[in-house]
């Protein structure tokens, strides 16, 4: 497969997010986007681009990753990240983290530095320390809207049953692209839901659940309330739809569709089937999401909404 220019497509978090927080995620998603086209410029790789723009979502707090990250029911930030390329299919993951910016760019060294996929807690934080990672305080992390959610989440009496963007209206974020080449990959980071209990791993760092890459099908990177897409194994659904040329906007909407009404909760995916075709849908009220296509950046958030800006 070869392509005039290379597909890159984020997504700021599903949920139940208030109007008011929908331009600080625009203004984030753009960001990201422009960071990733800045990056594939001068790098060619796909890889380094689609960090790149998760990085720079994790750097911003209208996102629940990185910093901004949600709390857990003990008021403590656990991180959450996977990476997968679509050549070999190699992936690296990490959950439970702590202390550290970008939980990306550690499931990247999973995947290149270890013969494993999946590392945890403080074992996966010992590793960034070996690998020259920062340390970054929790309270640098920490913002006074995860607080405020998590007190609101408390006080009511809620169970972490629906998508966290309910409560504090931050988000997860993911980037998947596909280059010139064909080459794909799929990059997807979280804090999870606020008052998830100390030691819940979401959706997010599961093959197959938060995210899937193989170069012969597509590329994917879901969202939403993670205990519901893990059991739904939505993004392994959506790909079983793209091998089957299903068109990607269709894959994506009608297996978030289904997720709601089989196991209950909301979702939303991104996807690039191996076409380089772009899908986006959400059975949640609203998703952010971004692609660039001939120097324009489309997006949008709520249902039916396709702005444009000039790149
Ligand atoms: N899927 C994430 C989780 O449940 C949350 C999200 O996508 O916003 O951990």
């Amino acid at each position: 497969m070869k392509l005039d220019e290379p597909v890159i497509i984020v997504h700021g978090g599903a949920g139940n997010i208030p109007d008011n927080r929908d331009q600080p995620k625009f203004d984030g998603m753009l960001a990201a986007i422009r960071r990733a086209h800045a990056v594939y410029k001068n790098t060619s790789s796909i890889m380094d681009a689609c960090q790149a723009a998760v990085e720079c979502m994790e750097d911003d707090e209208a996102f629940n990753a990185g910093r901004g990250s949600v709390l857990n029911l003990k008021g403590e930030i656990e991180m959450e990240a996977l990476i997968m390329e679509g050549e070999n299919m190699k992936a690296g993951s990490i959950t439970g983290v702590r202390n550290i910016a970008h939980p990306i760019a550690l499931a990247r060294k999973v995947m290149e530095h270890t013969p494993h996929v999946f590392l945890m807690g403080s074992s996966a934080n010992e590793f960034a320390t070996k690998m020259n990672f920062k340390y970054v305080s929790e309270e640098d992390l920490m913002t006074d809207a995860a607080k405020v959610a998590l007190d609101n989440f408390i006080n009511k009496g809620g169970a972490p049953t629906t998508t966290e963007i309910g409560q504090g209206g931050v988000g997860t974020v993911g980037a998947i692209g596909m280059d010139v080449n064909g080459h794909m990959i799929s990059c997807t980071s979280t804090g999870g839901i606020t008052g998830k209990m100390a030691g819940r791993v979401g959706d997010t760092p599961i093959p197959g659940a938060g995210g899937y890459c193989d170069n012969t099908v597509g590329t994917v990177s879901t969202t939403g309330h993670g205990d519901s897409i893990m059991r739904f194994c939505l993004a392994q659904r959506i790909m079983t739809n793209l091998d089957q040329d299903v068109e990607p906007d269709s894959a994506v909407q009608m297996e978030c569709d289904k997720l709601s009404i089989r196991v209950g909760g909301s979702a939303g995916a991104i996807a690039i089937n191996r076409e380089g075709v772009i899908g986006i849908g959400f059975s949640s009220p609203k998703m952010g999401w971004a692609y660039l296509k001939g120097g324009i950046i489309h997006y949008g958030i709520k249902k039916g909404q396709h702005l444009t800006i000039e790149l």
